[in-house]
């Protein structure tokens, strides 16, 4: 109903002054123009949107892939550095009972140095006893007759 008066009213315009159609025809074209800007304005936006989301998609890929590699690598080189301090504890705890065992054989040549013979029963006994704890005899008389060396 209102277009139909808008219709007639712009009829009645044009037969009432003709110069009006020009106005109308202007008012046309510049709605036209118009929406064809606001279309194309549109259309570059969606387009810029979709190419900015299917970049930043394939950006985040990227990124993730390389993530992933470094992940990847770190965990070979704590990996590897890994294997390499539990062999170094191992090397260490070799040495350590290296060391361990050549202490004891130490401590066992310096005890049997300090082994005598009882001149009597000739059992080894310690420097320096007053008495042989085998015979019971005084070893004392007697000069420490030999160091023994140790037998293996
Ligand atoms: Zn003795």
């Amino acid at each position: 109903m209102q277009v139909l008066i808008v219709i007639l009213l712009a009829i009645i315009a044009i037969a009432v002054a003709p110069w009006v159609i020009g106005v109308f025809a202007l008012a046309a074209g510049t709605y036209v123009v118009a929406l064809a800007i606001a279309a194309a304005l549109a259309i570059t936006l969606l387009l810029s949107v979709f190419i900015w989301s299917w970049a930043s998609k394939l950006r985040s890929k990227a990124k993730e892939k390389q993530l992933i590699e470094k992940y990847r690598v770190d965990l070979e080189r704590t990996a590897a550095e890994l294997a390499i301090s539990s062999q170094h504890a191992r090397q260490r705890a070799e040495v350590r009972a290296k060391e361990a065992a050549l202490e004891a054989e130490r401590k066992e040549q310096e005890r049997v140095r300090r082994l005598v013979l009882c001149p009597h029963c000739s059992s080894k006994i310690a420097k320096g006893s007053m008495f042989c704890p085998v015979c019971g005899k005084q070893p004392l008389s007697a000069s420490p007759v030999r160091s023994v060396q140790r037998k293996e």
